[in-house]
């Protein structure tokens, strides 16, 4: 299931009654499984997005807040905004956690996470809904109200109804099942003193008035997805703060002339900001030049930058430009500048200080107008105390620093990244590999990534071809051969307890001996790895090898 078509919970028997239908929610504990708290990374994630716990008194306080900063009417639509938000988030839970299920269950989602967020319990009345007409109505009821108690906690009671967040969810998350605005509202409320809430949603234009009711967003629908991220250029992902706050300094700086510098670990995605950069500035219409510095010899990178005279040494039988010469008028991205030797440096400054340089071998001067991105992964202030880097040329380019942070200090790139990054495989290889097992994306955010996000890459890519069309990728695909993580999450049952979930080091097949203390089980699902990376994915052949037939290695390569 890709979308929702049509769903409804019949007939209104209870319409009005006291109490909802609960008889008809689903086992919670699909989506209880999906909360998982990592406590030695300081992160919980709800599948693949993060959140924090806030306790009601921090409620309580924001409350009371943005009532005495902002008054009632903008209190109440920004509450109701930080609902919709998340709702229209959590839609994409709903799809992916119960495809194949009933529609009206994978709706359900969103009713059952708001009470599996801890703020309310919903009790659903009636439901109706056909996404292709548009058509929509609901009923709930709503118990036990953290939004109801806290505002009772900072105003006492309320002539109107309060749970402005929570409406806030129940709209954004059913205008993203129905792909247009539905507008829920509250129609009784505890503060009020009623004995529960009570809301009704509808689509927004069938609402009598929209007077008292002005929160809707404007843009109404905002689609599953980011918009932030539809802004960005291809391959550019991200909307964690830390990444964002990089972009944003990109986009200060790309129309100007500026010399910037890349900085950050290596693979964080150099190449890539240098080329939004360009792309972003009015030379993008001109084509981006980009030297690595560590792939020249230096004997050559002279020559390579600069150009070269004839005559100028053994073997240089003809003029020609440089990299400088080639980039006139547009953008030179200098990768690994930390590896520039010294009388390179010595040109370079020169060229930034005043556009100038001669061709190895000449004398005429020659200006140009280049605008200059380097990019290191070392620390230019330590080569410079070790004598590897001219302090005043670090001078020069360290006007603009930009630092890319490293995956492991932006996490909640994750699931967008690999969601492309396979979106990206199957596109270019024709293949239908159907996205990631749970232990995947659970070991995945737990990994440290020390070769960042070109790791990742390389990472969804191997674990790609490991898996079969149709099949999603595991776990055991994306570490194949390697050892990794020893870390744990800790993740609820229904009952409330917690049971830890171990992603244990991979055993090497050498290891895997009865000395090793494995269960079989663990070293069947090694078997069954190795056999399938000996032959490339192909299961009969991997069936084969371990003596099974093809249907008992499917089974086998299904149950992780
Ligand atoms: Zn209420």
């Amino acid at each position: 299931m890709t979308r929702f078509t049509s769903f409804s919970l019949r007939e209104n028997a209870n319409a009005g009654a006291s109490t909802g239908d609960t008889s008809i929610l689903p086992d919670i504990s699909d989506l209880s499984r999906r909360i998982r708290f990592s406590p030695h990374e300081g992160q919980i994630w709800l599948d693949d997005q993060r959140v924090v716990i806030l306790n009601l008194e921090a409620l309580i306080a924001m409350r009371r807040e943005l009532f005495e900063a902002l008054g009632p009417g903008k209190a109440r639509a920004s509450l109701f905004r930080m609902g919709y938000a998340a709702g229209t988030r959590e839609a994409i839970i709903a799809l992916k956690v119960r495809a194949g299920k009933p529609q009206l269950d994978a709706f359900l989602v969103g009713p059952q996470l708001h009470s599996l967020r801890g703020e309310v319990f919903v009790e659903p009345v009636s439901i109706d809904a056909d996404v292709e007409s548009g058509q929509y109505y609901s009923e709930l009821i709503w118990r036990n109200s953290a939004e109801a108690e806290s505002h009772v906690a900072c105003f006492g009671g309320s002539s109107d109804p309060v749970c402005w967040m929570q409406i806030g969810y129940a709209s954004g998350y059913t205008s993203a099942v129905m792909e247009r605005p539905i507008e829920f509202r509250e129609v009784e409320c505890v503060a009020c003193g009623d004995p529960t809430c009570r809301i009704v949603g509808k689509p927004a234009e069938e609402w009598p008035d929209t007077a008292n009711m002005v929160m809707t967003p404007h843009v109404v629908l905002p689609p599953v997805g980011d918009r932030i991220q539809d802004r960005m250029p291809v391959g550019v992902i991200g909307t964690s703060p830390g990444f964002l706050g990089a972009w944003y300094l990109l986009k200060r700086v790309a129309p100007m002339t500026t010399t910037v510098l890349l900085q950050g670990e290596t693979g964080v995605g150099k190449e890539v900001f240098a080329r939004a950069l360009h792309d972003e500035s009015p030379r993008a219409a001109k084509p981006l030049y980009s030297v690595n510095c560590a792939a020249i010899p230096e004997s050559l990178i002279d020559a390579e930058l600069f150009g070269v005279e004839r005559g100028a040494y053994t073997g240089a039988n003809h003029s020609r430009p440089g990299w400088f010469e080639a980039a006139d008028g547009s953008t030179l991205f200098l990768d690994e500048i930390g590896t520039l030797a010294l009388n390179a440096q010595a040109k370079l400054l020169r060229v930034i200080q005043d556009g100038q340089f001669a061709r190895v071998g000449g004398t005429t001067m020659r200006k140009v107008d280049v605008r200059l991105i380097c990019a290191t992964n070392v620390d230019l202030e330590d080569e410079v105390r070790r004598g590897n880097f001219r302090l005043d040329l670090l001078h020069r380019l360290n006007v603009f620093p930009l630092t890319i942070p490293s995956l492991r200090e932006r996490r909640d790139d994750i699931p967008p990244l690999i969601q492309y990054f396979l979106a990206r495989f199957n596109q270019r290889t024709g293949r239908r590999v159907a996205g990631f097992t749970q232990s995947a994306a659970d070991a995945l955010l737990l990994h440290d990534f020390p070769g960042n996000v070109r790791e990742l890459e390389n990472m969804i890519e191997r674990a790609a071809i490991l898996t079969l069309d149709d099949e999603p990728i595991d776990a055991l695909h994306l570490f194949h051969g390697k050892n990794y993580l020893k870390k744990t999450f800790l993740t609820p049952l229904t009952s409330g307890a917690l049971i830890e979930q171990e992603f244990r080091e991979q055993p090497e097949p050498a290891q895997t001996s009865l000395t090793s203390g494995l269960h079989l089980w663990e070293i069947e699902a090694i078997a069954v790895r190795e056999a399938m990376a000996a032959c490339h994915g192909n299961v009969s052949k991997a069936a084969r090898k371990l003596g099974l037939t093809r249907s008992q290695m499917r089974y086998r390569l299904r149950d992780k």
